[in-house]
């Protein structure tokens, strides 16, 4: 972070002209060891460029790109020249302030600047005495009150008063005038009835620029026996100059004009009654604006120079802020505008700014003279607001959109190493089934040489795993004896081993869900290794140093398979963020961005991929200062995790004492430890079905009685969450096969499934008591959607509570149907708690499979329907004492964690590798505050209106 400080500042510095200014800098940053003396040829060619004048008689020169390689250290000096300095050839500036920055860190500074540049300044510089005085003028804060429309909200439906200064807190914290934590400040002891039903309250902590905002309530609120209908809540700091809140006192205070305030519902008139800046009902047009460093000062100065053209009067705002002149370098600066930020402009009417309007926004859209990477325009609605929805395409052939499905956290570069299914040649006619026999065993036997040679040097036991599943693939005789059929027909070796894999895998494939269809990829990866042997062709080299891995899919299997050194990253073109390859993906850590579109399949082989798996976005060829930019935060989240991770072992508690139970999700029963490690204080969701997928038949009680110790032990008296057998739709077990369905997301699956298969769940159920040994056990059951299924299920188990007690067992249900979620006040009198699978939720409540490549980005389980319903499940659960969990992917989303917690859930379940960075959210959280977010978030609109509530 680059700051201004006194002894970095330079007084009484002389120079005849701006070149010799120019040298007088670059001697400070080379005699400070910043820079090498070639610097000054990138200040040079940047001043060629246009003139660093940025207004007030400041100057901000600093190197081109391409003079970066000078850059010792990045920093920044200020120069003072009593004697001015003629700059652009019309202004003169006194003070320099040279920046030596390697990326992108300039922008801060001229952050801080901007803020000073707004008031008179000019003649204070000159004259300025000390550094201090410098860096005081500097970092002087806008004195003057905002108030303007955006701040002002009528008819708001608040509940009682809390509600409403957090609705009002809100609006002050959306114009960027207030951080978290303001709202704390404002103490209800120090409310001030104005008359009227008018009240106001204000804080002076957590202030970013002194504003005020005023609600008023859609029914009036009683409050201190007393009518409240007005709140005006006052963001306040020491350098505030009060007269523009004195002004709005008298006109509060005037009682024929409060009572027009009292009766006035519509904002804009509001605005107007009480002196506020008001949004000019103007002709307007937006554009987002799309330079990758906002607007900064050059396309700034470009877009003043445009608007200055015309006569009348042109404003600007960004989002939904404060307009601004368009004609005012300072002010546009001031905007820090970012790119995927809406820009609307407005024109004064009959006047040739009308015109201009389509200019300006052509301008916009063209870059400002920078090269700019296009938003399409229908990004309009959906880059205002912080949702990943990809657009949608529907043409094959898509063009590259840059934007895929955030599926697992973190940044992530390197050259593109895209895989397609290779392509081999052969003949297909054999010689003899002697010679054609031979080809194939011979090639055979390299193949598992190579598996076997795998496994040898691999830890990770996923990976152990899925080469053994290989290899005995390999060994299956039945895949022999079809393959030497083909021989015996006269086909050579690869054409009879390709006609039966093809065969085989197509027709696994074909059974229409996902786990299987992964399978049929496994039986495709050996086949083509065979082939490869086959046709002599050669290894496929993968890229030296880390690379991002692209491909059309990738199945569980295949990210098990990836050596996490050197896969940096995965972007794929279909798959979602609940499907299981997604799950895995995150378990093993590696950043990856899923259902991007075929056309990533199309990306240059070598260039560089830059993918963030926290939006979703991915750029090719990223710039350097992209790259360092990645950099710079991947290792700020770096730092950040490692913080965690120091902390993960304590429990997750919110800045005002409310704790939340923190749980892992685990697949495998030797995850249990790494789980615990990571700060899980209970296993919130065992899928068994993963536990018995890693069985290559079905396990009897014993297997899995020791299966479950393996977890109880490693837990150490913490809880166990288990769900019974979740088999069916995209999760089929080879062993328990499932005739086709149509639909199998709404046919055979979980306890629909072992309902009809009741000695399978006897035999996990006793496994499960058998294994307890009074430990704390809770056992759920999956996909209940009927109080029937639920009853059933429970009867199954008191079967056996009587022969094997278990005094710490608690027995409950998933909620993932929303006919369950409905009937939550039945059920919460029967079970002991819920744990609410948000994947399936949404897949249910949304009608969107939760694994489908155009639409799974659709179905966000913020959205308010998933909410409402989770809400009504949390409802139900406590007032009959019992308690709620969430065991979906959402458990672990940042901008989930203070909803989910403000709707009072009790326990959050997520992949360990998250626990450490959720109990750290928790703990800078306030759960007053997060109960408001969550009553908000259940009134919103669209998913992404609810991301939008929550800042993080
Ligand atoms: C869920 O549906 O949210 C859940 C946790 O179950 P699974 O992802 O295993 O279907
Ligand atoms: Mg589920």
């Amino acid at each position: 972070m680059l700051v201004l400080e006194t002894q970095h500042v330079r007084m009484n510095q002389h120079a005849i002209d701006k070149a010799q200014a120019l040298q007088c800098l670059v001697n400070i940053l080379v005699e400070d060891q910043l820079v090498t003396p070639e610097y000054i040829d990138g200040l040079n060619n940047r001043e060629q460029q246009g003139a660093t004048y940025l207004g007030q008689g400041i100057a901000i020169p600093h190197g081109t790109p391409e003079s970066r390689q000078f850059i010792q250290q990045t920093g920044v000096r200020l120069a003072h020249f009593p004697e001015g300095v003629l700059w652009d050839g019309e202004n003169k500036i006194y003070l320099a302030v040279v920046i030596a920055a390697k990326s992108d860190e300039h922008l801060q500074v001229l952050q801080i600047l901007t803020r000073a540049l707004i008031s008179d300044l000019e003649d204070q510089v000159k004259n300025a005495q000390s550094p201090e005085q410098i860096i005081a003028l500097l970092q002087a804060q806008p004195a003057s009150l905002a108030l303007h429309e955006n701040l002002i909200a009528t008819q708001v439906p608040a509940q009682d008063i809390d509600d409403l200064i957090w609705q009002a807190s809100q609006l002050l914290k959306q114009q960027h005038m207030v951080q978290c934590g303001f709202l704390s400040g404002l103490n209800l002891k120090q409310m001030i009835h104005l008359g009227d039903g008018i009240w106001s309250i204000s804080s002076n902590q957590h202030v970013l620029n002194p504003a005020v905002s005023i609600v008023k309530t859609e029914t009036p609120l009683d409050f201190e026996q007393q009518t409240l209908s007005t709140l005006v809540c006052i963001a306040s700091n020491d350098q505030l100059d009060l007269s523009r809140l004195h002004q709005l006192m008298d006109i509060l205070f005037d009682t024929t004009q409060s009572q027009s305030i009292q009766s006035e519902q519509d904002e804009h008139q509001l605005a107007q009654l009480l002196g506020a800046e008001v949004i000019p009902d103007w002709p307007s047009q937006q554009i987002i604006l799309a330079n990758a460093h906002g607007l900064h000062a050059r396309p700034a100065t470009q877009l003043v120079n445009l608007t200055k053209q015309f006569s009348g009067d042109i404003q600007v705002a960004v989002d939904d802020g404060a307009y601004v002149s368009a004609k005012s370098l300072t002010k546009l600066l001031a905007l820090g505008c970012r790119r995927g930020q809406r820009l609307t402009f407005i024109a004064q009417p009959e006047t040739d700014a009308v015109d201009a309007l389509v200019q300006i926004i052509d301008a916009v859209r063209q870059g400002l003279g920078e090269e700019v990477e296009q938003f399409d325009e229908q990004s309009l609605s959906t880059a205002q607001t912080t949702d990943n929805t990809p657009l949608i395409s529907f043409e094959s052939d898509a063009q590259l959109e840059n934007t895929g499905i955030a599926a697992s956290t973190g940044l992530a570069f390197g050259p593109a190493h895209v895989v397609k299914p290779r392509e081999f040649d052969y003949v297909r006619e054999g010689q003899s089934f002697k010679a054609e026999n031979e080809r194939l065993e011979i090639a055979l036997h390299q193949v598992k040489n190579h598996l076997h040679q795998f496994i040898a040097h691999t830890s990770a036991d996923e990976i152990k795993q899925i080469f053994m599943a290989h290899l005995e693939m390999l060994d299956d005789p039945d895949l022999m004896q079809s393959v030497q059929r083909g021989l015996k027909q006269g086909l050579s070796a690869p054409a009879a081993w390709h006609d039966h894999i093809d065969a085989a895998a197509t027709a696994q494939a074909a059974l229409s869900d996902r786990l299987l269809a992964e399978r049929a990829a496994d039986l495709r990866d050996i086949g083509e290794r065979v082939l490869a042997v086959l046709c002599d062709a050669p290894e496929i080299t993968e890229p030296e140093q880390p690379y991002i891995l692209i491909m059309h899919d990738v199945g569980p299997s295949d990210v098990a398979r990836l050596n996490k050194d050197r896969v940096a990253g995965i972007l794929t073109a279909v798959g979602g963020a609940s499907a299981h390859s997604a799950i895995v993906a995150r378990a093993l850590a590696i950043p990856a961005v899923v259902g991007a579109g075929d056309a990533v399949l199309n990306i240059d082989p070598h260039a560089t991929v830059l993918i963030n798996g926290d939006t979703g976005e991915f750029v090719v060829a990223p710039e350097q200062a992209q790259i360092e930019d990645a950099i710079a935060t991947r290792e700020r989240q770096r730092e950040l995790r490692a913080q965690a991770q120091q902390h993960c072992l304590e429990p997750a508690i919110t800045q005002d004492q409310h704790q939340l139970e923190i749980a892992a999700n685990i697949g495998k029963v030797s995850a249990t430890a790494q789980a615990v490690t990571d700060g899980a204080e209970a296993i919130g969701l065992l899928r068994t079905e993963l536990v018995f997928m890693s069985h290559n038949s079905a396990p009897d009680e014993q297997a899995q009685e020791a299966d479950y110790r393996v977890v109880l032990d490693a837990l150490a008296g913490r809880p166990l969450v288990v769900r019974t057998l979740d088999v069916g739709g995209d999760k089929p077990l080879p062993y328990l096969p499932i005739a086709e369905e149509e639909n199998p997301f709404l046919g055979l699956r979980g306890i629909r499934l072992t309902l009809r298969k009741p000695t399978l769940l006897r035999q996990q159920l006793l496994a499960l008591l058998k294994a307890a040994d009074d430990r704390p056990l809770r056992i759920m059951f999956p996909m209940i959607g009927r109080v029937e299924e639920w009853r059933a299920a429970k009867a199954i188990l008191d079967e056996f509570r009587t022969e094997y007690p278990c005094n710490n067992l608690q027995v409950g249900i998933m909620i993932e149907v929303p006919s369950a979620a409905l009937l939550a006040p039945i059920l919460a009198q029967e079970v002991d708690f819920f744990s609410i699978g948000t994947n399936d939720l949404t897949q249910y409540t949304m009608a969107i499979d939760r694994g489908h490549p155009l639409l799974s980005a659709e179905a966000d389980g913020l959205h308010p329907s998933v909410l409402l319903l989770i809400d009504q499940t949390v409802r139900a659960a406590h007032e009959h004492g019992k308690w709620v969990g969430i065991c979906g992917e959402l458990a672990a989303d940042p901008k989930a964690v203070p909803v989910l917690m403000g709707l009072g859930v009790d326990e959050l379940s997520m992949s360990s590798t998250s626990i450490p960075l959720v109990k750290a959210q928790i703990r800078g959280l306030n759960y007053t505050e997060c109960q408001r977010i969550a009553q908000h978030a259940l009134k919103c609109e669209s998913a992404s209106a609810v991301r939008a509530l929550v800042e993080c």
